[in-house]
């Protein structure tokens, strides 16, 4: 490569900017060309040279700068109890998606660290599905874990994607928000873990997938199969549709970790039918346990994915499968109050800003999870009910000079919201 150096373009309009310096290619013969500080390009060809000769050294040096290059701090590498702890502090209950996900986090890294080092026995990936209805917490989930994570974490909505060819996001969009998280850093983007939300979206639908083209749902999930199970992907570097003249930056998937969340409304449908079927059948599942007919979720097991519409190879490729419990009346009184940033602690905190000492009479926190579950709201309707009830107050405090306590009682609360009752259900309810 050195001898390749002073190759820059001479002098002339655009010259030096619309070449690499190290290579002397020009920005139209090269997929991608990088501006350094002073006026300084490099171009991809020219990077992944550097990159092996990095790694070539390396190896020479008894792999020292190798381990270093893990890409993370293995000293602070957390355990699954100091994972599921932080987790802990956000997300109320769920003990089981809890739990597998902490494992499947610190799993990840330590299988970045045994390939990192040469490990003899290659560990597999272990994606993950969060099946459960909406508003009990799969996105929280995610959102908390990407918090401590040292590796890029994106959100994307599977919703959005149809097949190569219609109109929607390529697969491949998945991985450009992935290297947009990492600063287009690929190899810290190849560490990273995805988080696919409304994977049920693209179930197929009907029993019959040759009647119609199915756009949105087993084409879909046929192009996610190679990026799950991993492969080297082209990847247009903002996203969207792919098209022939876009330059595309290569990203393996190999070792991002997807982690996939759904509603899979109806499935316990298919949970019953089973466990009924196994019941008469064999009479093996809980053998002489009741089973519990409220949460039939924790039963679910990888073929009611497939009843309801995921093609086999794409279960096989999500071999962690786990649910989400319904919120009952104590989980909701619970996230009202007890989460690191729950919503009684945010009103706290904004008084407090005014020098205000808010307090709630207790029955103020069962009036709105009352509401809450009266209105079918979930955990969603939360923030809209107290938003409803603490309106007036939010509005006239900071003009009242002298108040330094502020204390919400059960009649107080119960008047602000009868008051704007159906403003603050429609309102809710858009907003979920
Ligand atoms: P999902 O992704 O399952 O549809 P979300 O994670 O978006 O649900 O939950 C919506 C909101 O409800 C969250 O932002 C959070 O405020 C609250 N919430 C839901 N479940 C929980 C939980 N288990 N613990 C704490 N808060 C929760």
């Amino acid at each position: 490569m050195a001898n390749k150096r002073n190759t820059r373009g001479g002098g002339g309009a655009g010259g030096d900017m619309e070449r690499c310096w190290f290579c002397g290619a020009e920005r139209a013969d090269v997929e991608l060309l990088f501006n350094g500080q002073g006026g300084a390009n490099i171009c991809n060809k020219c990077i992944e040279h550097g990159h092996a000769i990095l790694m070539e050294a390396a190896g020479q040096m008894g792999g020292a700068v190798k381990k270093a290059d893990v890409g993370f701090d293995r000293s602070k590498l957390l355990k699954p109890a100091q994972i599921k702890e932080f987790l802990d502090r956000y997300v109320i209950g769920q003990e089981a998606s809890k739990r597998y996900i902490s494992v499947a986090v610190y799993n990840h890294y330590k299988r970045l660290l045994n390939k990192h080092d040469g490990g003899d026995v290659e560990i597999d990936k272990s994606n993950i599905v969060i099946v459960g209805p909406t508003g009990t917490g799969k996105t929280l989930l995610a959102r908390t874990i990407a918090k401590l994570l040292d590796v890029p974490f994106t959100i994307v909505d599977a919703t959005v994607l149809t097949e190569a060819g219609y109109v929607g996001e390529d697969v491949e969009s998945i991985l450009s928000r992935l290297l947009q998280v990492a600063d287009y850093d690929v190899a810290k983007a190849e560490r990273g873990i995805v988080f696919i939300d409304e994977i049920d979206k693209i179930a197929r639908k009907g029993d019959n997938p040759s009647i119609t083209r199915d756009v949105s749902g087993e084409g879909v999930q046929q192009a996610l199969l190679k990026l799950l199970e991993g492969t080297t992907v082209n990847v247009p570097p903002q996203g969207g549709r792919k098209h022939p003249e876009q330059k595309f930056i290569q990203v393996n998937t190999s070792n991002i970790l997807f982690i996939c969340g759904g509603a899979f409304d109806g499935i316990e449908r298919k949970i019953a039918a089973r466990l009924n079927t196994h019941a008469v059948g064999y009479g093996r599942r809980d053998d002489g346990k009741q089973i519990d007919r409220n949460n039939l979720l924790k039963y679910i097991m990888p073929q009611d994915l497939k009843s309801f519409g995921l093609i086999p190879e794409l279960i096989g490729r999500l071999p962690v499968l786990t649910y989400m419990d319904p919120l009952d009346r104590e989980a909701l009184r619970s996230i009202l109050t007890e989460p690191q940033n729950a919503i009684i602690k945010q009103y706290e905190q904004l008084f407090a800003l005014d020098g205000v000492r808010l307090s709630f009479e207790p029955e103020v926190f069962d009036y709105i999870v009352d509401k809450a579950v009266e209105y079918k709201l979930g955990a969603r309707g939360l923030r809209g009910i107290c938003e409803t009830i603490m309106m007036d107050a939010m509005y006239d405090l900071p003009s009242v000079g002298d108040c330094t306590e502020y204390c919400v009682t059960e009649e107080y609360a119960r008047s602000k919201f009868e008051k704007s009752a159906l403003a603050a259900v429609s309102d809710a309810l858009q907003a979920s």
